[in-house]
């Protein structure tokens, strides 16, 4: 049986501290181990680093178990000299017995390389989600570089990653370990005199790319202005609105593969993309970890103003001349005028996605309802958008406690404030199951639920 075992050992080592060694506490079933600091004399800084890094490296050599420290550079101040020791093991009973008593360190110095990653227990993830739903991670963990995650491969726990947390719906705590990506960097990796290629780390915040991109004239991702959340995630569920979709300038997708302990790179033909959708939900769901995204921009851009209200909105900014800086502000006005702002009310966007359905029973529908608006979706198949089907089944504005449906756009589920993800969840399922008895059509829900 695997069995994870965490500790948390937090103890200040100030000047005039050496490590002694560890012990562990055996309850039942629960082994706990203690990192003992005692006073004994010298105060060097170097040694007392030496001690934090000896301390978990010889743990992880004798016991195969994954080790995290912080990283402490060699002469960082005295506030950062705090031993923050997380041990978890695979209980074995074999090697269980090798685990108890103390020890005497021989301190390794520079610190070995995999000690870099910083594992927490118990970590609310309410600062992490827009929704702004107070659940916990069982393990909690940030990388900043790639390379953590060949380390983080070895922890056993069940991975989630966490981007801007604006696609989730956290419906109780959150088993396993959860990994807040962090890493970042922006790289021009080609560029002919119509495009530029940018290699973007999946930890870069989506709106900062573009107008990092904006500022220097490239045109094609200026309709997804605004939209939360990571590059990395972009791919994951195609972002799309008004009339653009990250699949138009994604030229391929990075990831680690967890379990294949590699990095690969996929092709935007390979990565299936539809609509809010892509291999990244189906085939490499929870197999992979986006580790960057390379976009295709135009440097001269052809714009696309058809869709939504960017024409009016130009006019209304008295634009005359077309740049992607002007419909990068309009889509802006819009979408702030109409989407309720995460920071003011928890919300994850659209709920739900809009439903394809035939032809034919759309054409029955219309008869019932001849107001129902639709947009051609293919052979044979037509959109309707979800936000209309629910308003119409009279959820616009309805509240259950602290979850509701927006007031302004029918399409978005939000939390007043305590709402749990539970209560959020009930309230999606009955929409959907009026939506259903309405029109008989089923409501997908776009945003991810852990
Ligand atoms: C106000 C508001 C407006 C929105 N408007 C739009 C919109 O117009 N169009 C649209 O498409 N979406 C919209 N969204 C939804 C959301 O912003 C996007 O889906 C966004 O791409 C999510 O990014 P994130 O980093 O927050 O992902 P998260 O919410 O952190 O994660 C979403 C899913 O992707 C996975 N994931 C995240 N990063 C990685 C990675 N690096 N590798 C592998 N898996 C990963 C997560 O595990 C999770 O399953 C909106 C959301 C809000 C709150």
């Amino acid at each position: 049986m695997l069995f994870f075992e965490l500790f948390q050992g937090k103890h200040r080592i100030d000047r005039n501290t050496v490590h002694s060694g560890i012990r562990a506490v055996v309850e039942g079933d629960i082994v706990t181990y203690r990192a003992q600091l005692l006073s004994a004399g010298a105060g060097e800084s170097q040694r007392k680093k030496q001690q934090q890094h000896g301390l978990a490296a010889l743990f992880a050599k004798c016991h195969g178990c994954f080790v995290s420290i912080p990283q402490c550079k060699v002469g960082c101040g005295l506030p950062n000299l705090y031993a923050h020791l997380f041990f978890s093991k695979i209980q074995d009973e074999a090697t269980r017995p090798a685990i108890f008593g103390s020890y005497s360190f021989i301190l390794p110095w520079p610190p070995a390389a995999n000690n870099r990653i910083l594992i927490r227990p118990n970590v609310s993830l309410q600062p992490y989600n827009t929704f702004g739903i107070n659940a916990t991670a069982e393990l909690f963990t940030e990388i900043n570089d790639e390379q953590a995650l060949e380390e983080l491969s070895r922890h056993a726990a069940t991975k989630h990653i966490l981007g801007g947390g604006s696609n989730i719906l956290l419906t109780g705590n959150v088993g396993g370990l959860v990994v807040l990506n962090r890493l970042k960097g922006i790289e021009i990796v080609r560029e002919t005199e119509e495009h530029v290629w940018l290699q973007v780390a999946s930890g870069e915040v989506w709106h900062q790319l573009v107008l990092f991109a904006i500022g220097k004239g490239w045109g094609g991702i200026e309709n997804l202005a605004l939209i939360p959340g990571t590059a990395g995630a972009s791919p994951m569920q195609n972002i799309g609105a008004y009339g653009a979709e990250a699949r138009d300038v994604i030229e391929s997708v990075s990831f680690w593969h967890w379990t294949d302990h590699v990095f690969a790179t996929l092709a935007n033909a390979d990565c299936n993309f539809g609509y809010r959708d892509s291999i990244f939900k189906h085939q490499l769901k929870d197999k992979v970890f986006i580790t960057s995204v390379t976009y295709r921009l135009a440097k001269n851009p052809v714009f696309n103003t058809s869709y939504g209200a960017i024409e009016q909105e130009l006019a209304a900014m008295k634009v005359t001349e077309r740049s992607v800086q002007a419909i990068t502000q309009a889509v802006i006005n819009i979408r702030t005028s109409k989407l309720p702002d995460p920071a003011v009310i928890g919300n994850a966007g659209s709920f739900f996605k809009n439903p394809t359905i035939p032809a034919a029973q759309f054409a029955a529908l219309q008869q019932q309802f001849p107001a129902i608006p639709s947009y051609p979706a293919g052979e044979g198949l037509v959109k309707v958008p979800a936000g209309w089907l629910i308003e119409q089944c009279g959820w616009k504005g309805a509240r259950k406690g602290d979850a509701g449906v927006h007031a302004r756009q029918a399409l978005v589920l939000v939390n007043y404030g305590k709402a749990t993800g539970q209560e959020i969840w009930q309230l999606s399922g009955q929409v959907v199951a009026s939506v259903q008895d309405k029109f008989g059509i089923g409501l997908e829900r776009e945003v991810q639920v852990w």
